[in-house]
């Protein structure tokens, strides 16, 4: 079939549109029917080939179909391997149990036992939030604002976006949202020394919380960084009020900032991580809660459900885990971050002094809030849609266009994706009217990250 030309109009979308919920979102922004998908790109029914600064929300850390992995796939199918096996011990598991102990855990010092959530990345923190209120025999939960964490619903609780909230329909309970300190106002003030008079205050109207969730960069946020600092001083407030604290590791985690873990660049040990997105490598779906072993109180059976530890997803995870330490991806995505940052503050930067740039490793914002808002953001995304590059949005108002590529991605086909970002957004900016920046500027964030 031959290329297909740029407009969406005539592409074949009815099966979708009248069928299936208004619910769907991604496929409002990228209005291509997709057939297949190799390294970072993927095609079209009409044989478009894309570039994918997008990765599956995070879940494809390795590209799309990498073929060590899908090897080992071919190989479990061919095999009979089991497929379905809900907690019973099978050889798929305990091949994985033992790489992640080999691999990631025993080389940090990390002492954790694993539990196999259900399927999605929300499982995870429900079970997180769970296990921390049984523990603690405390029902409040700290969660920062511009926090994601899920669509279930205690996971939701946690989630800040008051449109998410809203279609909950109950009241969300017991979490209090603290300031996050990368973003707008409050990266003006001590957050950590906010959350300490909250806590020491007997007049604050605060309880003691079980729990804090943090995800040590926002990325739904909007690439918000936390600096190593900070994550190293509430690690110590949770110390000293004895509060859990939970890294939900689910979108920057298997290696998204560089190391495997986003936290270790604090050095810094949570007593609980959630796993997900890319731990299976492949895009299967597989979601994985890390406890500090005396907080595994739970019961047998207590926290359960029929797709806990997918066999398929265990198979490409071993394999995924592997790929990570002999192919040194932690090495290559340090060096593409700053391919990233070079060319953020070089070519992009300059376009508008309100432009503010945001990241670390492969996982970068630019944040247009000032330089022409919401607006600009999305005639920007689908611009780049239009030449081709997949790039979702995030952030207050989505002003914040999302670099979020496959951690293998080639050096040249991260410097085109970022050229057509850079020539669109310098095309709409030409066009847009011009906005006084409402925001002070602030220095990169990822230089805060570092400290
Ligand atoms: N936590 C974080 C940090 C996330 O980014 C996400 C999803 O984007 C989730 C939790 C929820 O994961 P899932 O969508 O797989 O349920």
């Amino acid at each position: 079939m031959s290329a297909h030309a740029a407009s969406y109009t005539d592409v074949n979308t009815s099966a979708f549109t009248c069928f299936e919920s208004n619910v769907r979102s991604y496929c409002r922004s990228f209005p291509a029917v997709f057939r297949s998908a190799k390294g970072a790109q993927l095609f079209d029914e009409y044989g478009n080939a894309y570039l994918d600064f997008f990765a599956g929300a995070g879940a494809l850390n390795y590209g799309h179909n990498p073929d060590a992995i899908k090897q080992r796939l071919i190989e479990y199918l061919q095999n009979d391997g089991i497929t379905h096996g809900l907690d019973m011990y099978t050889g798929a598991k305990r091949q994985f149990i033992e790489t992640f102990n080999d691999l990631v855990l025993q080389p940090k010092g990390l002492h954790y036992k694993l539990q196999f959530c259900g399927p999605t990345g929300t499982n995870a923190v429900e079970a997180a939030l769970k296990l921390a209120r049984k523990v603690t025999k405390r029902t409040g939960v700290f969660a920062f604002m511009g926090g994601y964490h899920g669509m279930s619903l205690g996971a939701l609780a946690a989630t800040s976006n008051r449109e998410s909230r809203a279609g909950a329909g109950l009241p969300l309970h017991d979490v209090t949202f603290m300031p996050f300190p990368a973003h707008g106002f409050c990266a003006s003030f001590d957050t950590i020394e906010y959350l300490r008079m909250a806590l020491s205050d007997g007049h604050s109207g605060i309880d003691i919380p079980a729990a804090i969730i943090v995800e040590p960069i926002q990325a739904e946020g909007g690439i918000n960084v936390a600096s190593a600092a900070w994550l190293q001083r509430l690690r110590r407030l949770c110390d000293e009020y004895q509060i859990l604290l939970i890294a939900d590791e689910i979108q920057v985690g298997c290696g998204r900032t560089g190391p495997f873990f986003a936290f270790e660049r604090a050095g810094i040990v949570p007593d609980m991580v959630t796993l997900s997105k890319s731990i299976s490598g492949y895009g299967l779906p597989m979601s994985l809660l890390l406890m500090k072993p005396e907080l595994d109180v739970w019961s047998p059976g207590e926290h359960n459900g029929t797709f806990r530890g997918h066999q398929l997803a265990f198979v490409a995870a071993t394999a995924a885990l592997e790929c990570f330490s002999t192919q040194n991806f932690e090495a290559r995505t340090l060096l593409r971050e700053r391919e990233v940052k070079t060319f953020l503050e070089q070519e992009m930067k300059p376009l508008h002094a309100a432009i503010e740039i945001r990241g670390a490793g492969l996982i970068w914002g630019v944040d247009v809030a000032g330089a022409g808002g919401q607006a600009l953001a999305k005639q920007v995304a689908q611009r780049c849609f239009e030449q081709k590059l997949i790039m979702e949005r995030a952030g207050r108002n989505d002003t914040v266009l999302k670099i979020m590529p496959p951690l293998m991605i080639e050096p040249a086909q991260l410097r085109e994706g970022l050229t057509i970002l850079r020539d669109a957004l310098r095309d709409c900016l030409a066009v847009a009217p011009r906005r006084v920046a409402v925001l002070p500027r602030t220095e990169t964030r990822s230089n805060a990250f570092a400290s």
